[in-house]
């Protein structure tokens, strides 16, 4: 369940003052850290839509981003079934880990989150020297150019699988996944806005 400053009491810290909290890049849902949380670090945690923790090192409440600025800016909160545990899903304002990693727990991310990465990765790009690299080349474009290749690797990917060639139709799609996001970025849209179509047409 969803928690918020009304309904923090549910939070069962009973069992134990220190209860484990998994922060989730909202966007994409790499798990980005796991602290613990006591209830004034909750309490802030809501309070602040900042993740804060009970630092066991530093014996104090600790917001994540107090002295790196990569703050863990909160979009909701939410306890399991037993009521003993916290997920926060979360916008990461730069790379959680100390380390200087997007997640402490490294790599490890869901293979498909990897479509929202690139999606980061494009909009990091849209402003860089045209001449840095291929997303930045086609910014500096009309957009009609994006269109068009939208266009085109709509049709190679229907063409790749009217052949049966799985390698080509791979390949093809990933063309038009790639272009499509650029397209998204260019109208104002994004990747995100598209899943919540497919999830409301879900329901
Ligand atoms: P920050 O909260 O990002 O300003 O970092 C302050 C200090 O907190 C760092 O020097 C580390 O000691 C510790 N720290 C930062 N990020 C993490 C993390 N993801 N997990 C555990 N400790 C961290
Ligand atoms: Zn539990
Ligand atoms: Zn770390
Ligand atoms: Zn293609």
């Amino acid at each position: 369940m969803q928690i918020t400053q009304q309904t923090i009491n549910e939070v069962n810290f009973q069992k134990s003052e220190l209860i484990p909290a998994i922060v989730q890049d909202n966007l994409n849902g790499v798990i980005l850290m796991q602290g613990f949380m006591d209830r004034a670090a909750l309490e802030m945690t809501l309070q602040k839509g900042l993740a804060t923790f009970f630092s066991r090192s530093k014996n104090r409440l600790w917001t994540k981003g107090e002295t790196s600025d990569n703050f863990l800016e909160v979009v909701s909160v939410h306890t399991d079934c037993d009521k003993d545990s916290i997920l926060v899903l979360a916008k990461p304002k730069g790379p959680t880990c100390h380390l200087g990693t997007q997640s402490c727990f490294g790599e490890a991310a869901p293979l498909l989150s990897f479509i929202g990465q690139l999606q980061t990765v494009i909009n990091e790009r849209k402003e860089s020297d045209p001449t840095s690299s291929y997303t930045a080349s086609l910014f500096a474009k009309d957009i009609s150019r994006s269109c068009q290749k939208v266009g085109e690797e709509g049709v190679e990917v229907a063409l790749a699988a009217m052949k049966s060639d799985k390698d080509e139709l791979l390949n093809e799609s990933a063309d038009l996944i790639y272009h499509l996001s650029v397209l998204l970025i260019r109208s104002g849209c994004s990747l995100e806005e598209v899943a919540q179509v497919l999830k409301e047409r879900h329901k």
